[in-house]
């Protein structure tokens, strides 16, 4: 499955803004953004004006690096927001936040969006008591996630519940860490994302 690679926090740099990328490592002083709060390369610390465009490539680069998807996959939410009934921008956060990955990530059993995604490509995650292992897999109201990780993996997912507490958990989620479960309370709205996503520039991004 394609995915995005290459050094993470130069994303968060380029973007000026953390996006949690590296898990554990993201909450200590060693985070990049931290240590320099500039673009990185050459002339990353040189003030830049960017136009009505920039503006709008820059929001929506900013909200594909935050869920780790590729322009492709990206593009496909916006047509599947867009074909929906409700406001553009606004369910496409929603299509994002109802991932898989993210959901896991979100209920805190995990440190990153991308260890999240590998513990379903590896079967870890359970939907309601069945196996799934689509990391896109839109999670709706009433679900229930568990992960069913081997006992040789539950230290690891312990250490990062531990390391996770510090970023709470969304209203719309209810997460049950002993059991390394958790349930949709209802569908996520735009308050409930946590990011500053100008989800507005990037549907007009696209609508050009
Ligand atoms: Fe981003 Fe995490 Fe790297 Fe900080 S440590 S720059 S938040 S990926």
């Amino acid at each position: 499955m394609a995915r995005q690679i290459g050094p993470s926090c130069k994303l968060c740099r380029r973007e000026g803004v953390k996006l949690f990328l590296k898990g554990t490592r993201c909450a200590t002083d060693k985070c990049a953004i931290t240590r320099r709060k500039y673009a990185p390369g050459q002339h990353g610390q040189k003030r830049i004006k960017l136009s009505d465009y920039g503006l709008q490539l820059r929001e929506k680069q900013k909200a594909k690096k935050i869920y780790g998807l590729l322009e492709k996959q990206f593009r496909k939410y916006f047509f599947m927001a867009e074909r929906s009934s409700g406001v553009t921008g606004e369910v496409l956060l929603q299509f994002l936040e109802r991932r898989l990955d993210n959901v896991i990530f979100r209920l805190g059993l995990t440190a990153s969006r991308r260890s999240a995604r590998q513990l379903v490509r590896h079967g870890a995650a359970l939907v309601n008591n069945k196996k799934v292992n689509i990391p896109s897999f839109l999670a709706k109201e009433g679900d229930i996630i568990t992960i069913t990780a081997k006992e040789k993996f539950k230290k690891k997912i312990q250490d990062d519940i531990e390391l996770a507490k510090d970023r709470g958990v969304p209203a719309w989620l209810e997460a049950d860490h002993a059991n390394l479960k958790g349930q949709v309370k209802r569908l996520p709205v735009k308050k409930d994302i946590g990011y500053e996503i100008q989800e507005q520039l990037i549907v007009e991004l696209y609508s050009k």
